[in-house]
């Protein structure tokens, strides 16, 4: 029986010219991701699905791990489009292997051998239809890293756009100015996982902390709408120092950038930390707020943390949008993005 990396061997197209660089004469320069990988002939890169074959870098086409259809609360943006809903697609596959990961049995499709998912044959043109049938306001690409099968989500995309939908990636951020050039006429709204502010602990997630930070700016100054997300690990990246750093950096590339705040618990092969509290979350906001960002957000603990699920205007207070867990509640926001009771325009994709 055919291995799943032989599965996928066959499901794939050439590289865009734009993601590659051809370094000698049996090496390829791969820049969809920020690894950078020189791969030689007959070799995989670090995400193991793009591969060098007959000179041509190869990489994933024609096949979903998965699909669903998601309140767009949920990838989580909470300042583009409420309420709306994100039909969500996935490849498989990840350029790191982050033990505590939710989505393992995509993103780690090829490394472990306990993650079995089969890929499902699609077309852009299908998903499309499947995301207007399912009544999606955007489409995102998330489960497994996009910037890794960038050219797949692109084609989706341009079909997307044609027929009116708004495009999103849900990424781990390593990036690269390559790629981000390659995506900035098709993808309007970016989610970053902001894992850790220590090169250390990316280290032990298989990636290195520059590059995410650089991709950070480069996607706020392309005009990408982007928020942040940090998944807080008790013992591995909730210290006061470290997330002061971290939201400080946030807050030098602007303090407009939502930052979502998320309580872990235990996933795959990280068992061993305590869950995340509600204190913990309140705390982590707190250090946020003091470093000057103004919209800040506490995950995955619906009704235990306060206003923090809600968006309030900076101006003067007001709630703006209600939310409980992924369910918007009420909203009051203009649909030019105004607070209706102060004028204060709040930064976002509203209407
Ligand atoms: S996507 Fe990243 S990990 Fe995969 S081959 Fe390209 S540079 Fe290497």
């Amino acid at each position: 029986m055919a291995t799943l990396a032989e599965v996928l061997e066959e499901r794939t197209a050439e590289a865009a010219p734009e993601l590659i660089e051809r370094i000698a004469r049996d090496r390829i320069r791969c820049y969809a991701c920020g690894h950078q990988c020189p791969i030689p002939e007959g070799a995989v890169g670090v995400c193991k699905v793009r591969f060098v074959k007959d000179g041509r870098l190869h990489v994933p086409w024609g096949y979903v791990g998965g699909v669903q259809c998601d309140p767009i609360e949920k990838k989580p943006f909470f300042h583009a489009y409420p309420g709306s809903r994100a039909y969500s697609f996935g490849m498989l596959g990840c350029d790191l292997h982050c033990g505590y990961c939710q989505n393992w049995v995509t993103s780690q499709a090829i490394r472990d051998p306990s993650a079995v998912v089969p890929p499902l044959s699609a077309t852009p043109e299908g998903l499309v239809r499947d995301a207007l049938r399912s009544k999606a306001r955007a489409i995102v690409s998330t489960y497994n890293e996009p910037l890794i099968t960038s050219e797949w989500a692109v084609a989706v995309f341009k079909e997307a756009k044609a027929a009116g939908l708004v495009t999103a990636f849900v990424s781990n951020g390593n990036g690269t100015p390559e790629v981000i050039e390659y995506l900035r006429p098709w993808v309007d709204l970016y989610k970053v996982d902001l894992k850790s502010f220590d090169d250390r602990h990316y280290r032990q997630l298989g990636g290195r902390l520059e590059p995410i930070l650089d991709t950070i700016r480069r996607l706020h100054d392309n005009g990408f709408w982007l928020e942040l997300v940090t998944l807080l690990i008790p013992g591995f990246n909730d210290s006061d120092d470290e997330l002061k750093r971290l939201t400080e950096f946030v807050a030098g590339v602007s303090v407009d950038i939502p930052w979502h705040v998320t309580a872990f618990h235990g996933d795959y092969k990280m068992l061993e930390p305590q869950n995340t509290t509600p204190a913990m979350l309140l705390r982590a906001a707190t250090i946020a707020r003091a470093a000057g960002l103004r919209y800040v957000y506490a995950g995955n603990l619906p009704g235990q943390v306060g206003d923090l699920e809600d968006t309030c205007c900076p101006g003067c207070g007001e709630t703006l949008v209600s939310r409980r867990g992924y369910i918007v509640r009420e909203m009051k926001i203009t649909r030019d993005g105004k607070c209706p009771s102060c004028g204060e325009t709040i930064p976002g994709r509203w209407n």
